[in-house]
């Protein structure tokens, strides 16, 4: 009994066992079956386009093997689901379990750590092409250089083994491939040309150019370690490829090769934009530049019709007081150099005439005022009311004429406008005259002038039979005289009013007449015989002497060629003022063209230049001495002694002559003294090789001692005073009659 007992027992453990080995196989059995229908793991590399990439939004791998798998394993039982290869190459993937197979494999591979893989059979042919630059074609396979990726490990071996004499040059990127081909490193790139159709849709690999030439095509494979699992995966993976027909796989191919996957970056946009991009920023400028102009002409315009507003009188349309200040302020300083008047000027008894004609005739007559006013003056000059009957202005003095015309033109018109319409009021102007003076115009100060210029027309109200009456009288008379000057030398120069005299130059010891200076004289029809010392100042200071001198120098030399004419060589001194001697005037040129014209020689025309002109301006002034006796001219220093820097100048200024003014040595202090220093000054000239003649020679006595201390050439009154050029050739004659001329 209890040795069947323990049959049962052991019979009950034995079933139990049995039991438990049925579940553990029934389990394991079970386990494979499930195994049999799990999702495939696929890993692909990410950066293959268009055969692996990751799909925009999702982040999912996508592509051609992608596509290709899917179908395969999907007839293959699996559901395929696709992860990004993590590891640095195929090779350290196969050791990773996180994957089921890999993707893409050529053909079977060791992995990193040494174990044999197995491949599935082929899912496509992948054509590896050659790129070059544009243009360029390839040369002979044995010389050929090619660049690849790296990354593409088993092209670059079948390409070795293809063509063992191809150099291959491997890079880390398509930049680095693109730059070598550019540089001429290498002759071509090679990628699969699915790849190819994606890459060159950069727009900066727009002139690299695919060539018809396949270097050989390469199996494109699924694979995974060779263990009983994976042989099991190959195995069903395998009957799966075999079903996707050709047309199938071509119809994946082409729908990722023909479509637009290239996402442009940054810089494939400025690339591919430049041009519109340049024309957008230039347009988007230019639109700036017009609508900030437009604004500022708006502003301007804006501003034009406040300042009308403000500045202009709307009952007359001239400028009111404030525009007629702001105006003055403006030219004064622009025009510097303007002799100007200003005039304030007020109708006699204007109440009157508004209160027995009407308010309206008044106004009438002050526009009438305004208008006539307004019509005589130029752009310098300029008008304004300052209230009711009061006219200001602002006018260029020029002289005695233009007031009268002012007077005819404007003053006796407005005097007459209701006579002339037929009314018995004659109406009476009082103006005040103001002359501006030099400071007027360095602190300008408009109010000032009008109060004078008001106070003057004050007393000319009171004065009831005169019209004007002018504040600064002494300037009125002197800016009248420069003004006349100024109008008259052009007409004066017409005529023939300028008249050139000689005044003599005597060698004392031998009594000869060895030449003349040119001195002008005008002979002014209303003011009768003007010595220069009345009008060259005056010129000088309107730059108008260049006008005169001219004149006068080519008036010499048409009495030398006269006298040349008659048998006498005679030489003259004529006179340079400051003046002429300009940066754009050509002196020396313009001596010498007068030496030509009228066949002369160069030493009959002696140029004086005086000794303050050197002071001023020395550096121009010497420049012009040099080329002028470069041409051989004669050059004397006029007024030696008038000046305060002499001596200085005697060291500075390269001439041949001094011409000793005595008036300025000996004309005030001791006597002695004065003779003591013209007799060092000789000496000193004498020393230095210079010739000397002495002007203003007045006596006996000068003549003299000017002989003891050497100096023979004098000019003086003692000789002969200046004289009409019909006197002194007269002199020449009585003399030449005694002394033969110097020829
Ligand atoms: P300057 O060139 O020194 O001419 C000499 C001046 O002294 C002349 O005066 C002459 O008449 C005067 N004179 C001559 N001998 C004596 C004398 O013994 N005693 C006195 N007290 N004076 C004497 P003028 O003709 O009145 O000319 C004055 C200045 O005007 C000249 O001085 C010269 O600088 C300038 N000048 C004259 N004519 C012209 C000209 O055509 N062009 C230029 N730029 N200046 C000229
Ligand atoms: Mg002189
Ligand atoms: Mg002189």
């Amino acid at each position: 009994m209890r040795r069947r007992k323990r049959v049962n027992r052991y019979l009950f453990y034995v079933f139990l066992c049995l039991l438990l080995s049925v579940s553990g196989l029934v389990r394991v059995f079970a386990e494979e079956g499930k195994n049999d229908e799990k999702t495939l793991v696929v890993g692909v590399p990410a950066d293959r386009c268009p055969i692996f990439y990751l799909d925009g939004e999702m982040k999912e791998p996508v592509g051609i093997g992608v596509d290709l798998m899917r179908e395969a394993a999907a007839a293959a039982g699996y559901e395929a689901s696709f992860r990004v290869i993590e590891e640095e190459t195929l090779k350290k993937a196969l050791d990773k379990e996180n994957y089921d197979v890999l993707m893409p494999f050529g053909s079977a591979i060791f992995s990193a750590s040494g174990q044999p893989s197995i491949v599935t059979d082929n899912l496509m042919q992948t054509p590896f092409t050659f790129v070059t630059q544009e243009g360029s074609s390839l040369p002979p396979m044995e010389e050929l250089r090619v660049g690849m990726l790296s990354s593409l490990g088993g092209g670059i071996e079948t390409l070795r083994q293809l063509y063992p004499k191809i150099e291959i040059l491997e890079f880390e990127s398509m930049e680095a491939c693109v730059n070598a081909l550019r540089k001429g490193e290498v002759d071509a790139l090679l990628h699969n040309s699915y790849v190819w159709s994606y890459v060159l849709q950069k727009p900066a690999y727009q002139n690299l150019r695919v060539q018809p030439l396949t270097a050989f095509s390469m199996d494109f494979r699924a694979g995974t370690l060779d263990t009983p699992k994976g042989r099991s995966v190959v195995k069903r993976l395998n009957e799966g490829i075999a079903s996707i027909s050709d047309t199938r796989r071509q119809a994946i191919i082409l729908d990722y090769t023909s479509r637009k996957l290239y996402r442009y970056d940054f810089f494939d946009f400025i690339y591919q934009y430049t041009l519109p991009l340049v024309l957008g920023i230039l347009l988007f400028n230019a639109l700036i530049i017009i609508g900030v102009q437009r604004m500022r002409s708006i502003r301007k315009e804006q501003e034009r019709k406040l300042r009308q507003m403000m500045d202009y009188d709307p009952m007359t349309g001239i400028l009111n007081i404030n525009g007629f200040r702001k105006r003055v302020e403006e030219l004064l300083r622009a025009h510097q150099d303007y002799p100007y008047i200003l005039s304030y000027s007020n109708i006699r008894d204007f109440k009157y005439i508004n209160d027995s004609l009407g308010r309206n005739s008044g106004d009438q007559l002050l526009r009438f005022w305004a208008r006539k006013t307004q019509e005589a003056l130029t752009d310098e000059e300029v008008v304004g009311r300052v209230t009711g009957d009061r006219l200001v202005l602002l006018r260029h003095l020029r002289g005695e004429e233009q007031f009268y015309l002012d007077r005819k033109k404007v003053i006796e018109p407005v005097e007459n406008f209701f006579t002339a319409r037929g009314k018995e009021n004659r109406i009476q102007i009082s103006s005040g005259l103001y002359v501006l003076t030099p400071e007027d115009y360095k602190n300008i100060d408009v109010d000032r002038m009008l109060d004078m210029a008001r106070v003057a027309e004050e007393r000319a109200r009171e004065n009831r039979s005169g019209n004007y009456e002018v504040y600064n009288s002494e300037q009125w008379e002197k800016g009248k005289r420069v003004a006349d000057v100024i109008n008259d030398l052009p007409k004066a120069i017409r005529k023939g009013e300028i008249e050139v005299w000689y005044q003599p130059q005597v060698n004392y010891a031998t009594g000869e007449i060895t030449g003349a200076e040119a001195l002008c004289r005008w002979n002014h029809g209303r003011l009768g015989l003007l010595q220069p010392g009345s009008f060259i100042p005056t010129l000088e200071e309107a730059g108008l002497i260049y006008d005169l001198d001219s004149y006068v120098w080519e008036r010499v030399c048409q009495d030398l060629k006269r006298w040349k004419e008659q048998g006498h060589k005679r030489f003259v001194s004529v006179n340079v003022s400051r003046g002429d001697i300009r940066e754009d005037r050509d002196i020396p040129g313009q001596f010498r063209g007068l030496i030509e014209k009228y066949g002369l020689s160069e030493d009959q025309l002696r140029v004086e230049i005086t000794e303050t002109a050197y002071a001023e301006s020395p550096k121009l002034l010497i420049s012009e001495t040099e080329r002028l006796r470069g041409f051989g001219f004669q050059v004397e220093m006029d007024d030696f002694g008038s000046g305060f820097s002499s001596l200085h100048m005697l060291k500075e200024v390269p001439v041949d002559r001094i011409k000793l003014d005595l008036y300025f040595l000996t004309a005030s202090g001791d006597p002695e003294k004065g003779r003591i220093i013209v007799s060092c000054v000789i000496q000193m000239v004498q020393m230095l090789g210079l010739e000397l003649i002495a002007e203003g020679v007045e006596n006996a006595g000068q003549a003299e001692f000017l002989c003891s201390r050497g100096s023979q050439d004098m000019q003086g009154y003692f000789f002969y005073r200046p004289m009409p050029v019909r006197d002194y050739e007269e002199v020449l004659a009585a003399r030449e009659s005694k002394i033969p001329d110097r020829q």
